[in-house]
């Protein structure tokens, strides 16, 4: 396992200070843990240590979210998912695309979609009335998942680099990137060659977690640097991102998003020669003290978490959730409490068998082995409909961290 030193994926600078040191337990082997530091010249907050890019793929193909669709939706039959499986987050940063999709092309534009997932906005684009469409993602199963939930047959596998060499981008008007450029470890030398690959006029819709926003409202201690985030974009540095490239923005702002989702940047960005320089969203304080506004708060939420681990007298617990948060937890417990956890389970049936840490993640049933096990609800965002499952149907104690 290697990691690698990440020069400012903005401006090449390699002079970047250290601001949090993000380890995670690892996950089926891989180390994913990684560095966040702010570029000294740009000011970019981007992962300046991190997993090589092989090992990326390997848990992009394996083990990322993004490959069991919609995961703590229940699961309903495929005809009844487009109506149900979007929730109010998705239906706002889909309507905010579609809006910026109708301000700047017409409904007869061909469109493509990089990073499409199981291609939930590319449904929600073509029930918007376009129909000249097409999808790229590196999960295995988008394209059966895309026909399955949204009956779209446009959805290739692919990672960005291998859509860029083997997709032809001549005469496609825009090609979105939702929830894409924070994920990407090469993001400088995917995003050139991708841009080399365009016609001059075509336009790219970009929407990335707004760094203005992090600690605009409740959040998940430290959620935003997940083990998939590894560049945090304020206006202005995606502006400037895109400058790099000769790209100008349209339109840039924040789309607000509900309660445990950190809100969106969203823009669209055309060669710089036909832009019209567009209003940047106002900024609410110093980008600086922003990050350590959240930074702190993520603190303090994290020593009261392990604070309530601790306090519970149960000899042995069993912790419910083997997502990030976890991973972020584990090594973050004193030996103490560590030693009293006898199980890791998860409901996502990806992830039964994996490892995480020093545990094999475990299917719900098992927690019928564990009866006098306290169960530690690891979530933030969906601890209280956990926390009612649980209480619903097992006997033992429930844990909330939060
Ligand atoms: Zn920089």
């Amino acid at each position: 396992m290697s990691h690698i030193h990440r020069a400012c994926p903005i401006c090449q600078s390699l002079t970047a200070r250290p601001v949090y040191q993000n380890t995670m337990a690892s996950i089926d082997g891989l180390d994913m843990s990684y560095r966040v530091a702010r570029c000294d010249q740009c000011l970019l907050v981007f992962a300046d240590h991190l997993p090589d890019s092989d090992d990326y793929e390997i848990y992009y193909q394996s083990l990322s979210k993004y490959d069991v669709g919609v995961i703590d939706t229940p699961l309903v039959s495929p005809a009844a998912l487009p109506a149900v499986a979007m929730s109010m987050t998705e239906r706002l940063r889909c309507d905010a695309a579609i809006a910026l999709l109708r301000k700047h092309t017409t409904s007869n534009a061909a469109i493509v979609d990089l990073g499409c997932g199981s291609g939930m906005l590319l449904g929600a684009i073509r029930d918007a009335g376009w129909s000249r469409l097409k999808g790229v993602d590196p999960a295995p199963r988008a394209h059966a998942q895309a026909l399955a939930l949204y009956g779209l047959d446009c959805v290739q596998t692919g990672t960005l680099n291998q859509a860029t060499t083997q997709h032809d981008f001549s005469a496609t008007d825009v090609v979105c990137m939702m929830g894409v450029l924070e994920h990407l470890p090469r993001l400088e030398s995917d995003l050139a060659q991708l841009v080399s690959a365009l016609d001059v006029g075509t336009k790219i819709l970009v929407e990335v977690p707004a760094l203005e926003c992090f600690s605009r409202k409740a959040h998940e201690p430290f959620g935003e640097f997940s083990l998939e985030h590894i560049q945090f974009f304020s206006a202005t540095s995606l502006a400037a991102l895109f400058a790099t490239l000769g790209y100008q923005p349209l339109a840039l702002s924040i789309v607000e998003l509900p309660a445990g989702y950190c809100d969106s940047l969203m823009g669209i960005f055309v060669r710089a020669p036909d832009a019209m320089p567009a209003e940047q969203p106002a900024m609410v304080g110093s980008m600086a003290n922003l990050l350590e506004d959240y930074l702190q708060n993520s603190e303090k939420m994290m020593t009261s978490a392990i604070a309530r681990i601790a306090a519970d007298t149960a000899s042995n617990l069993v912790i419910y959730g083997a997502g990030s948060h976890t991973a972020r937890l584990l090594p973050k417990l004193p030996a103490k409490e560590l030693n009293r956890i006898s199980a890791v389970v998860d409901g996502n049936p990806n992830l039964h068998g994996k490892r995480l840490g020093n545990f094999v993640i475990e299917a719900p049933p098992a927690l019928a082995k564990y009866p006098a096990a306290t169960i530690v609800v690891s979530s933030f965002r969906s601890q209280t409909s956990i926390a009612e499952m649980l209480r619903a149907t097992r006997a033992n104690a429930v844990l909330t961290l939060y």
